[in-house]
């Protein structure tokens, strides 16, 4: 009760802040709305589009963006906005977002695709995939996360598939669970991809021998400490490129893509680097010290400043979707 209040009291923030910037507000009825909005919103000449909601909107609004150069803006208001977190954008707090949006400030960064699905975030194929189809629709309702944990207890009893793991310059590799990662964060604020950037052109990819319930246990415990990539059971590399398959060609084996089941291996992985603009805070300077400045090198450099702080998307047209 208290959580959908709370709900309720950030949309009415939303629907006041759209109202005073005059952004067209389009509100989603179900799974595939969000991407079908983002597209007719390219279609119709908006220059941003925000996705408000969580990571599953966010890869919608993606999915329906992508290939255009329509900027992506944020408004967080999921249990987890992963991705937000990623990039400094701040959680269920519509005003900051929306100063950030105003500001424009663009980071380019790269998007990342499962066959032809794109993604911002991270995928995974094998276990954290499986868990989400085991998820009964019904235990979830009554008992939100804790359906994911029991749905991943289950998986975790069961005899895991194996993978095998393919890039262009390297023997196949083979594993039972691999995740590959855009940015550095999985399932909340969780460094499990601890090199990552959003912006090296290049795919962090994990792959775990074993997913018994003694092995998820130490997996998580080295990932609050930091360790999971030293495990002898877990390699880590970086590629553009790689296929994910099942060893036994009729094995059934989901992948799950920003959180969202997609498809079953195999899949090809790609990344191209820069593809996406998203609104973003601006960088802090680490260290910089201020110069004085005189004469014409001062006045370029207020003009600089003044610049920066005009919002590029200044009289664009704004589309928020929910
Ligand atoms: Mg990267």
């Amino acid at each position: 009760m208290a959580r959908s209040k709370r709900a309720g009291r950030l949309r009415e923030t939303i629907a006041q802040l759209c109202a005073e910037h005059a952004a067209v507000v389009r509100l989603t009825e179900g799974p595939g709305d969000a991407e079908a909005q983002a597209e007719r919103a390219v279609a119709q000449g908006f220059r941003t589009v925000v996705a408000a909601g969580g990571d599953g909107t966010v890869n919608e609004v993606v999915n329906g963006l992508a290939g255009s150069s329509v900027t992506l803006g944020l408004l967080p208001l999921g249990t987890m906005n992963v991705f937000a977190a990623e990039l400094g954008v701040p959680g269920n707090e519509p005003r900051k977002c929306w100063d950030i949006i105003e500001a424009g400030h663009v980071r380019r960064i790269d998007l990342a695709r499962a066959n032809d699905h794109y993604f911002v975030q991270l995928a995974g194929i094998g276990f954290d995939a499986q868990a989400v189809e085991g998820v009964d629709q019904g235990f979830k309702n009554n008992f939100g996360p804790l359906s994911y944990v029991i749905s991943a207890a289950r998986v975790a009893a069961r005899r895991p598939p194996r993978l095998i793991v393919e890039t262009e310059h390297a023997p196949a590799r083979e594993g039972c669970f691999v995740l590959v990662g855009n940015g550095r964060f999985y399932g909340g604020k969780f460094e499990v991809f601890k090199n990552a950037t959003l912006d090296d052109g290049k795919l962090d990819v994990i792959i775990c021998k074993n997913v018994g319930h003694l092995d998820l246990i130490r997996y998580v415990q080295n990932v609050l400490f930091g360790t999971h990539l030293e495990l002898p059971d877990v390699e880590h590399f970086q590629a553009r490129k790689l296929v994910v398959r099942p060893a036994e060609e009729n094995e059934r084996v989901p992948f799950e893509a920003d959180g969202e089941l997609v498809g079953h291996a195999p899949v090809t992985f790609r990344v191209t680097p820069g593809r996406l603009r998203v609104l973003t805070p601006r960088p802090k300077v680490a260290g910089a010290r201020p110069v004085r400045l005189s004469g014409r090198a001062a006045l370029a450099a207020a003009a600089a400043a003044d610049a920066a702080r005009r919002p590029t998307g200044g009289g664009d047209p704004l589309l928020a979707v929910f």
